[in-house]
């Protein structure tokens, strides 16, 4: 089958490979939609802690059922794959952090994904029914945003987000602007900091500069009382005192985005921590329960996705794609042709 295979860093080509075996116990997708990931370009470029070569990229697909070895899904259903592969007994499986499990593995990561034509989905995904039913209503493309959208859903839960509630958030790329659409959906305000003009226009309740004095306006904002969430989408907002200053009382900050490892350590003032009982959270891909969640919440109309999706192209054509994102040309671009 053709794939595109990362042989090393920056060493991606599109080649032909074997055909994956339905794994037992799983189930073996055709691939018909696989978004590219900013982290895919990541890995491309630089590596990442979880990549291990030679690897098919692709953690963001949907497709059809063409082998099933599991006796859970009728061959020719469309379904929506959730990247991990995991135990099921571990202690993170247990308490429900799939995503955190020891013996993990990561389609598109540390295992082969969805650049390629199939995918093979072994059982350690399916027993956590990470393999979702794709709804009529819902096309392959939008059920392949179902991930990144994921994501940002456990992010809020990781940050006990509560209807009502104020999100600030860094950041208007794709993931930023779910994190605000997601925030807008469960009945909370959303401001957003971005200095790109081209990135002003999205769905918030606010967009600010990061040249604009964000304390006032944030204050200004919140009746005085700052941000009940602060959830940092991008590794380039500034992680000090002067952020945790803008967090409410009970604030809860998210460092959502992965952030360099040459970066300085922060020193933050511990006694605001202490004072206005603020939460630092870590938030790492997705559990296999937010990624079911984000795939009802596209198919209810909640969050629509389909204006995220601004190229597409084919396979042979993947080059093309991750330039696009690699120079945040587009929000999301889809590989939909095999
Ligand atoms: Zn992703
Ligand atoms: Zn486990």
């Amino acid at each position: 089958m053709k794939a595109a295979l990362l042989r090393a860093q920056n060493e991606l080509q599109i080649c032909e490979v074997s055909k994956p075996q339905c794994p037992d116990g799983g189930i073996l997708v055709k691939v018909d939609a696989c978004a590219i990931c900013p982290t895919d370009v990541k890995m491309l470029r630089k590596g990442q802690r979880d990549l291990v070569y030679p690897r098919i990229l692709g953690h963001e697909v949907a497709g059809t059922v063409a082998e099933d070895k599991s006796g859970k899904y009728p061959i020719g259903s469309r379904v929506q794959i959730w990247p991990g592969v995991v135990c099921g007994k571990c202690i993170a499986c247990t308490k429900g952090m799939d995503n955190m499990c020891k013996n993990q593995g990561i389609i598109g990561f540390n295992l082969d994904g969805g650049f390629a034509e199939y995918l093979a989905v072994p059982s350690g995904n399916v027993i956590r029914n990470g393999v979702n039913i794709i709804p009529d209503n819902v096309s392959s493309e939008e059920a392949s945003l179902t991930e990144p959208l994921a994501c940002c859903i456990h992010a809020q839960e990781r940050c006990s987000l509560e209807t009502g509630e104020t999100v600030l958030i860094f950041g208007a790329g794709t993931m930023g602007q779910l994190c605000s659409e997601s925030s807008i959906g469960k009945g909370c305000q959303s401001i957003v900091v971005e200095p790109s003009s081209e990135r002003k226009n999205i769905n918030a309740t606010a967009v600010l500069d990061p040249d604009d004095d964000l304390y006032s306006n944030i204050m200004e904002i919140t009746s005085g009382r700052g941000a009940d969430v602060i959830m940092l989408t991008t590794p380039k907002a500034a992680i000090d005192s002067n952020l945790l200053s803008l967090a409410a009382q009970g604030g809860r900050i998210c460092i959502f985005s992965g952030l360099n490892s040459k970066d300085p350590e922060r020193t933050l003032d511990m006694n605001m921590i202490h004072y206005h009982e603020l939460s630092m959270i870590g938030a790492y891909g997705c559990t296999s329960s937010s990624d079911t969640h984000a795939l009802e919440m596209i198919s209810s109309g909640l969050i629509d996705v389909k204006k995220f999706i601004q190229k597409r192209v084919s396979l042979d054509n993947l080059y093309d794609g991750i330039n696009a994102v690699e120079n945040s040309r587009v929000l999301k671009c889809v590989i939909n042709e095999f």
